[in-house]
């Protein structure tokens, strides 16, 4: 039988604290089940709050039973064939867990952008395996659907009004391994019994483990792969294209993409992914669709430019993982694609408006720190952003995962429109900030330095080839700049090497030794949660 740690009186002081919920410690760790992070009841946020957060709870869950209810035999089969639907149980622990210590507009916005990737991907699920040819859909049926690398925007499928993209791996791998720390490590263990090399980054791993334990659903006629964003990416594309057994074409852009030269190359793949799939899906590019699509894009791109005025502030309501999740999402696998994300746009930078017109500042003003952010998969599982933020008052007002393409593109010529869409795709995930030359890489103090951040964060993948050779450069940089800068380590997907407690550990260590500052909620310095999703 679970029993307070402390009284009510001693952790609100107030009635009035406690009914709006903006006591000066939130205690977060007293409600963890030991060994998870598991509430053992929800978080009290105050009334207005609560309820809210509540009816969001409710529903993201009616956007479950929804997908289910669409495609009962189907969903059904995919939980008895695919391990990794499983761990889509785990969402709402996700949720919970992402937006700790969140209130009002902070909480609205998160969980605004949190349901629109959920309704979005709860509809997705059910669409592909009610097509997939493994639970017995006929190659007839799934023959419109596209499977395509997820790594790459889907702004040039709009182009294709008649087709479904599929982006193959976010739902067995990317986004699952956010939500799951446990679902991985069982793949890439697949992978390393079939001879790959145990230092191989995670990810790539991972998604090779996904294709050899056939665990991607099977749809469409041609596959589209890439080699973005990196050399290991491009191994991995070549173990999925030998199981998948489906004809594929791979987009190979130019590796320095910031080079003009460099463009023409990468256009000419472009005008060739498109006339690979003309020729295999038996159709005929549509400039007026994809000009449709452009415009939302464009849009998006606008209110997200507007946005980064913000975040240059201490006012802004959006942050942290609410903000590059969402951002991630709908760049890569939105991208002007679905008209639901630009009324949320719209609604959101209202809130935003608002907010700095009031100087409204989050977390009750308690932020200490302001940090840009170098960080993959490994923030997310974590709940990084929302932890240092709760934990040390370090407010992460960017990552890099909100920094890629973000150019506008031609809407009505079809040649400008050509460069700037092979502008926009080649700067897929990763491909932009790791490996994709050293002036991105570091171009990271220039982001900190814009959006008035005195610390930077920077993941540091032990298996990630790319990035593992800039590690020494980047510490004396951060030592001229004058930067706090703190490299985390992390294995990817792969938490059974440095687990979560170790990634914090890194903050706790620098908070404390270098900065010799004190928790603003000491319950969360150190837990256990190996156990958790
Ligand atoms: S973390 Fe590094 S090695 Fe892994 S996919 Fe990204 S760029 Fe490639």
């Amino acid at each position: 039988m679970w029993k307070r740690k402390r009284t009510l009186k001693e952790e609100y002081g107030t009635l009035g604290h406690f009914l709006r919920g903006d006591n000066d410690c939130h205690y977060l760790g007293d409600l963890y089940i030991e060994g998870t992070n598991f509430y053992r009841h929800r978080e009290w946020r105050g009334v207005k709050d609560t309820l809210y957060d509540y009816t969001q709870w409710l529903n993201n869950l009616s956007s479950m039973v929804q997908m289910v209810a669409s495609a009962p035999v189907s969903c059904l089969k995919g939980f008895w064939e695919y391990r990794w639907m499983g761990s889509y149980l785990g969402t709402f622990m996700f949720i919970d867990r992402l937006f700790e210590g969140y209130r009002g507009p902070e909480l609205k916005i998160a969980h605004m952008h949190m349901y629109a990737i959920v309704q979005s991907l709860t509809k997705r699920i059910a669409y592909i395996l009610s097509h997939d040819r493994r639970l017995g859909a006929s190659e007839e049926k799934s023959s419109k659907l596209v499977p395509i690398d997820e790594v790459l925007p889907e702004l040039f499928m709009t182009g294709f009004p008649d087709l479904y993209p599929v982006p193959l791996q976010t739902l067995p791998e990317f986004i699952i391994c956010d939500i799951d720390q446990h679902i991985e490590p069982y793949y890439i263990d697949v992978a390393e019994s079939f001879g790959l090399p145990a230092d191989v980054c995670s990810r790539c791993a991972a998604e090779t483990g996904v294709a050899l334990d056939d665990a991607f659903p099977i749809v469409g006629k041609a596959v589209v792969t890439t080699n973005m964003p990196c050399n290991a990416s491009e191994a991995t594309s070549m173990f999925q294209r030998r199981r998948i057994g489906l004809p594929d074409f791979q987009i190979t852009m130019a590796m320095i993409h910031n080079e003009p030269a460099a463009l023409p190359f990468s256009r000419k793949i472009m005008e060739e992914t498109i006339a690979f799939i003309e020729e295999h899906y038996d159709t005929k590019f549509n400039w007026k669709t994809f000009f449709k699509g452009a415009k939302r894009m464009n849009e998006q791109n606008q209110i997200e430019l507007e946005k980064w005025d913000y975040f240059k502030t201490p006012y802004s309501p959006l942050v942290g993982i609410a903000e590059t999740l969402y951002k991630l999402y709908e760049w890569q696998s939105v991208n002007g694609a679905d008209p639901y994300y630009n009324k949320v746009d719209r609604k959101v930078i209202k809130i935003m408006r608002k907010a700095y017109k009031d100087k409204y500042e989050p977390f009750g003003g308690k932020t200490r720190h302001r940090a840009f952010l170098w960080g993959p998969s490994a923030v997310y599982y974590t709940d990084f952003p929302t932890w240092t933020q709760n934990c040390w008052g370090i407010n992460i007002v960017l990552n890099m995962d909100s920094t890629m393409g973000h150019n506008m593109v031609n809407t009505e010529d079809p040649d400008i429109a050509m460069d700037d869409l092979t502008r926009l795709t080649e700067k897929a995930c990763m491909r932009h900030m790791a490996v994709g030359g050293w002036d991105n890489v570091n171009s990271v103090w220039e982001w900190a330095t814009n959006f008035n951040c005195d610390m930077v964060l920077m993941n540091d993948n032990i298996a990630c080839k790319g990035m593992l050779g800039v590690h020494a450069m980047m510490e004396e940089q951060a030592r001229d700049l004058g930067f706090h800068f703190i490299f985390i380590e992390h294995d990817l997907e792969d938490s059974r090497t440095v687990s979560r407690q170790d990634m914090r550990n890194c903050i706790n260590q620098y908070m404390s030794v270098v900065m010799n500052e004190k928790p603003l909620d000491p319950t969360i310095v150190e837990f256990d949660d190996s156990a958790a999703y």
